[in-house]
């Protein structure tokens, strides 16, 4: 599910997050492929590495809503994401 970046350039990735755990039938799983997040001038990195934002934020809904979470990479390196 494509993400409407031109309509919400700030939100759009979480509003399809969220719009991605509303559908129906329901979700059951969610694949997380979570990695470090590398953005230059992050507002979080005085606290250290962390998972990009979007996933991260896509893995807190799908915990939070009880869906299955797989890491088809392998399970990630537990940042403070
Ligand atoms: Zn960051």
């Amino acid at each position: 599910m494509p993400a409407d970046w031109d309509s919400n350039p700030r939100a759009a990735g979480v509003l399809r997050n969220a719009a991605m755990l509303e559908r129906r039938p329901p979700v059951n799983e969610v694949l997380a492929f979570p990695v470090v997040c590398e953005q230059v001038g992050c507002r979080f990195d005085a606290a250290g590495p962390h998972w990009t934002h979007g996933t991260k934020d896509m893995i807190e809904r799908a915990d939070k809503a009880g869906v299955l979470i797989t890491y088809p990479g392998g399970t990630p390196v537990r940042t403070r994401g």
